[in-house]
Order: C-alpha cells, then structure tokens, then sequence
C-alpha cells in the first residue's frame, strides 16, 4: 500500500470523523518508518562486504514484513465501523466499552468506580467527558 492510499483512507477516516484521527497519523508514521526501513537494511545489504554483516541486513527485511502485516491489520481493524471504542477509566483504570461505531455524547460507566462519562470528539479524536461522581 502506498503512502499516498494511506492518506487517502486517512482523508475518508477523518471524514467520517472516527474518533482516532491521531492512532491512524501514528500508525502510518509507523508503517513508513517500517517500509523506508526495509528499503535501507537492503542498501546495506547489497553494499556490505562481509558475508555475515550481508545475511544480517539481508535477514532484517524478513522481520519487518512482519511489523508491515501487524500494522495494516491494526489500521484496518482502527477504520472498521466494528471497532469497539474502549478507554481506561481516569480516575481507577477499568476499561469503559463504549461498544461499537457510538455517537458522540454516548455514555458509560465504570464497573468498579461507578463514574460515568460521556465521548466527545476533539479534533477527530474520542476523549472523555466525565459526568459523575
Ligand atoms: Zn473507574
């Protein structure tokens, strides 16, 4: 995928104001540091002299696939309209499921401290709103 299609599905993930504008900006930061990575480690590769030094550039590629596979996947599971809006509760750390695909203004409440909170959106990104206690 190119770093073009990528702001380009940015573009639409912000038009449609998914509440995690700044994960998706870091996640593709993170996906073109992992491709300019792979092109690098095969530079060194081809310009290395020592055979050992070679296979080591030669084997870093491999690993970054990896990382590229992992992150694309995470960027699509972010976009999916199924992905449940989840934050750690502010004031005890329990996790507050605002379920899937929610309006802002939709509400939860912490199972272990009783808060409620509200989602707002701030930029294109979900934050909370506390309501009470
Ligand atoms: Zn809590």
């Amino acid at each position: 995928m190119s770093r073009a299609r990528d702001i380009e599905i940015l573009t639409e993930a912000l038009a449609l104001e998914c509440g995690n504008t700044s994960m998706l900006a870091a996640l593709a930061d993170d996906l073109d540091f992992e491709l300019a990575a792979t092109k690098l480690d095969g530079r060194f590769a081809d310009k290395a002299e020592d055979p050992a030094i070679k296979a080591l550039f030669r084997k870093f590629p491999r690993g970054a696939t990896g990382h590229v596979r992992g992150l694309r996947r995470i960027q699509e599971l972010t976009r999916s309209a199924k992905a449940l809006v989840l934050f750690f509760c502010p004031p005890c750390g329990w996790q507050l499921d605002f379920g899937p695909d929610p309006d802002e203004g939709a509400e939860a409440k912490c199972r272990l401290c009783r808060g409620t909170f509200a989602l707002r959106l701030v930029n294109g990104d979900w934050t909370l709103d506390r309501l009470a206690p």
